[in-house]
């Protein structure tokens, strides 16, 4: 029944409106007016390749335009269009977008399969081969074009006449019409479904995801298919994908697959027994079977490598022994080939270094730095928040800082779970692999110490519930784990999953070196990194930071010997109890910065003095205040009412930062001596920057700076020895944003904590910003979290009259970033607009920032200080 009775059909009205001022297609020849800005990359990269005499098949491109209109229901005659492919030849549909990663409908083959194309290619190829093709076509036309039931169109029988009526018998059912057997209907239904899939409304939310403009356009091109089946007539048919580099690591390597008597991508579909393409102990292969072939499609990849500079994935077919080119599209990669292949371009002379440092997106980078969930393998996530440090990392679970450190003397990988994190919790972080918090915003303390330490760490995780004393933590769907059990956290992407998922290792290779040698040469904002300890130094430098731009000192006194002394400095009732225990941490803190001074070999270093509210470095609990009671040998109820007696209703804007240093002064005289005692040691190669927090007023500033200016001259005079120092300011409050110009007049630098800045502007407190940030950037009330990305037209604002006020009270200050915003592309072309000398952040974003800085140097150059690479 199928053989018969459908030529009749009408072809649908629409398919004949006619279309005035539009152009219906253009026949793609090297010279034929394509762009990719009317007709897509697809068309124009089909375009080059004929220019270079590759075998591409006859194609026709369909702009954006004609495609809006088929969406609109007015598809054009399409019989020329069948005229200038040949009416009797199949044909395929594909996308083509603006830009291939935007997305676009699936590709539809032998489109113009009928009963008398069948009959026809019985004769011609074979009847197993015509019945392939008419069955494959009714499949994808039922499924992909009238959006049939996939499972309904799913032949068990083999392909056979019986099969091929079964399923027109099938389509009929549905449809209550016969399956059309007119090309021009055919046509023109893929195109309406294509073009109208590309207008749908998931479709449009995924490509802007991606960046794509609201308006973005699609083209199709309709080429001229090479059969790459069929056994009547001589030789080899089959199709295949080939190309030239490894995807996952960019090194040269042919792969792909290629199948006898296949289509399209068939040859990739696992277990369909292709063929590998280079000679393989594994099995046959193309280059044994078609050695003339092999060595042609060879040659086609350099050709492209070199004209089309890029590496290419090249999609052919075989046609009893002739090769056709049918389409080619850059090879998929990740971060790390990504760069690979790119350096390998500039190196060969291909693209210009400029041009290979543009190629890499700065945030794809920390791919490189850290171990990464793979993203093929599956993941059981049991929890969800900010992607707080980038990374990934498996462990047991623990819920104590102390836990954390038994778990790492016994060598065994633990992760720290916490409501939020305190300082006296840093201990803990530094014994584990990663950090899960249930509370905190992006630059709550779990995030700073994360990123900074450079593991992986998901702050905000408000759906799980914590039970510290069970120690246990139950995630999304009730589950509930206990110490030991093994997660991974993917700080990547803010989750948390059940056991150890399979990790992919960091790539800091000669590749990635040379990039980021290049961006050094054009970049024209310098990068710092924020680092506090040994580990951190040594960080910045091999990430090659132009120095520290901010040491947060409070966290040097965290370690455990180190935080007895300290606390027996807070709990001095007497000034001369205070100044023995500032004695005994005098050398410690020497020693801290003569280390940083001597891993930093003379960059600036720039140390801010003590900032946190003191009860922070108090115990909580009972027990360790215990424990603490023991170590200062006084009775329990002594230390718990002197605990609450330093205890503030509001410690972030409570005796922080400057004012501590004002209330008890003692405790900076012992910093800047430390400071300047190391420098004196080290030889005098450094000139120490010496920063003071929290500043909201100039009278501040006067009275540290009087006592610190005292302590060098006494420094001097000890020891003989003559240095230099710098000291700046951190405007981090609004006040001392508008107040910079009367600031600036007393210090050297002013450097900006964006992330105070921040949180006093919006009146937001960094630390509790997790639990809304979602719902608030998913409303659009924050486009972007303000603790990540520079809030431009707010913060941004103070940060503009700050700079301009200094500047103009102090020409030549040196200004700067020191928040996390330090590290984001965006806040950083921020900075560079606003004439700012540096930005400082964690040591793992440092090669982020100097990409980002680079590439805003390439994007807008200027005049000065600029060097061509
Ligand atoms: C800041 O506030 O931006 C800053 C860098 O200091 P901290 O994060 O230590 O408060
Ligand atoms: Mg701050």
């Amino acid at each position: 029944m199928w053989q018969g009775g459908y030529a009749a059909r009408e072809i649908r009205s629409a398919a004949v409106q006619k279309h005035v001022g539009i152009e219906a297609h253009t026949l793609i020849t090297p010279t034929a007016p394509i762009t990719i800005g009317a007709h897509g990359g697809r068309a124009k990269c089909l375009q080059r390749l004929m220019r270079m005499d590759l075998p591409v098949p006859r194609t026709v491109a369909l702009s954006f335009e004609m495609v809006r209109a088929i969406a609109a229901g007015n598809v054009p005659n399409l019989a020329p269009l069948l005229d200038t492919l040949g009416r009797d030849r199949l044909v395929s549909v594909r996308p083509s977008g603006e830009v291939a990663d935007w997305g676009g409908p699936g590709a539809i083959l032998n489109i113009g399969m009928n009963d008398a194309q069948h009959a026809r290619l019985t004769n011609l190829i074979g009847p197993e081969a015509a019945d392939a093709l008419y069955v494959r076509f009714i499949q994808s036309y039922a499924v992909h074009v009238a959006r049939l039931d996939p499972d309904m169109f799913d032949l068990s029988k083999p392909a056979g006449t019986e099969g091929i009526h079964a399923l027109l018998d099938a389509f009929e059912a549905e449809m209550e019409e016969p399956f059309p057997q007119e090309p021009e209907r055919q046509l023109g239904d893929v195109l309406r479904s294509m073009a109208r899939a590309w207008e749908g409304t998931s479709a449009r939310l995924l490509r802007q995801a991606k960046g794509a403009p609201a308006g973005a356009g699609l083209g199709l091109v309709v080429q001229v298919m090479a059969l790459g089946v069929g056994v009547g007539r001589r030789g080899e048919s089959g199709s295949g994908v080939i190309q030239f580099v490894d995807s996952a690591t960019g090194q040269p390597q042919i792969t792909g697959r290629y199948l006898s008597q296949s289509q399209g991508r068939e040859a990739l579909v696992p277990g369909a027994g292709a063929l590998y393409l280079t000679r393989d102990g594994r099995g046959r292969s193309l280059e044994e079977l078609c050695p003339g072939i092999f060595q042609q499609l060879q040659g086609f990849g350099a050709l492209c490598r070199e004209r089309l500079r890029e590496e290419m994935q090249i999609e052919f077919t075989i046609e009893a022994d002739g090769l056709h080119v049918l389409d080619a599209t850059s090879v998929p990669r990740n971060a790390r080939a990504a760069v690979r292949i790119a350096v390998a371009l500039a190196r060969d002379g291909i693209i210009a270094k400029a041009e290979a440092v543009l190629r890499i997106d700065p945030t794809a980078l920390s791919d490189l730095l850290h171990p990464q969930v793979d993203p093929t393998a599956p993941r059981d996530s049991f929890a969800r928040g900010i992607a707080a440090s980038p990374g990934a990392a498996t462990g047991r679970l623990v819920f104590t800082a102390r836990a954390a450190q038994a778990s790492a003397a016994r060598e065994e990988p633990c992760i720290l779970v916490r409501r939020e994190t305190r300082p006296d919790d840093v201990r803990g972080m530094l014994a584990a692999v990663a950090v899960l918090t249930e509370k905190g915003g992006a630059t709550s303390h779990a995030a700073v110490i994360a990123r900074g330490l450079g593991i992986p760490c998901v702050v905000g995780a408000s759906g799980i519930r914590i039970d510290s004393k069970a120690c246990t933590l139950t995630g999304d769907h009730g589950r509930t784990f206990r110490e030991g059990d093994i997660v991974t956290v993917d700080g990547t992407r803010g989750m948390a999953l059940v056991g150890a998922a399979a990790l992919l290792e960091p790539a800091l290779d000669d590749a990635f070196q040379s990039l980021l040698g290049w961006a050094d040469e054009v970049r024209d904002i310098g990068v710092r990194a924020n680092a506090d300890t040994r580990a951190e130094a040594e960080m910045a430098r091999r990430f090659k930071a132009e120095g520290i731009g901010l040491c947060r000192t409070e966290h040097m006194f965290f370690e455990a010997d180190r935080l007895t002394v300290m606390r027996e400095m807070i709990f001095a009732e007497r000034p001369e109890d205070r100044a023995a225990a500032l004695e005994r941490l005098l050398p410690v803190q020497r020693s801290d910065f003569k280390e940083l001074f001597r891993i930093m070999e003379g960059l600036p270093v720039c140390i801010r003095l003590l900032d946190p509210p003191l009860h922070e470095f108090l115990p909580e609990g009972r027990e360790r205040m215990l424990e603490l009671a023991e170590a200062l040998n006084l009775p329990l109820a002594n230390v718990v009412a002197r605990i609450d007696s330093l205890r503030e209703v509001n410690p972030m804007l409570g005796m922080r930062g400057v004012r501590l240093g004002i209330a008890v002064p003692e405790i900076y005289d012992m910093q800047a001596r430390a400071i300047f005692e190391a420098a004196v040691a080290v030889g005098g190669a450094v000139v120490p920057e010496v920063m003071i927090p929290l500043v909201s007023a100039r009278r501040e500033v006067e009275l540290v700076k009087a006592r610190i200016e005292a302590v060098a001259a006494a420094v001097r005079a000890e020891t003989g020895v003559t240095f230099d120092y710098r000291l700046g300011v951190m405007v981090e409050t609004p006040r001392a944003a508008l107040r910079a110009g009367e600031i600036a007049e007393t210090v050297s630098f002013l450097s900006f904590g964006t992330n105070d800045l921040t949180q006093m502007t919006y009146g937001l407190s960094r630390d509790d910003a997790g639990r809304f940030m979602g719902p608030y950037v998913q409303q659009g009330v924050f486009i972007e979290d303000p603790f990540l990305r520079l809030d431009i037209e707010g913060v941004g604002e103070l940060l503009t009259l700050g700079a301009d006020r200094g500047r103009a009270a102090h020409p030549g200050i040196v200004l700067s970033v020191c928040g996390e915003h330090g590290g984001d592309p965006t806040s950083i072309g921020f900075c560079r607009a606003a004439g700012f000398d540096y930005v400082s952040c964690s040591p793992f974003r440092v090669p982020m920032a100097r990409l980002a800085a680079a590439h805003l140097a390439i994007r807008d150059p200027r005049v000065n200080g600029r060097q061509e690479i």
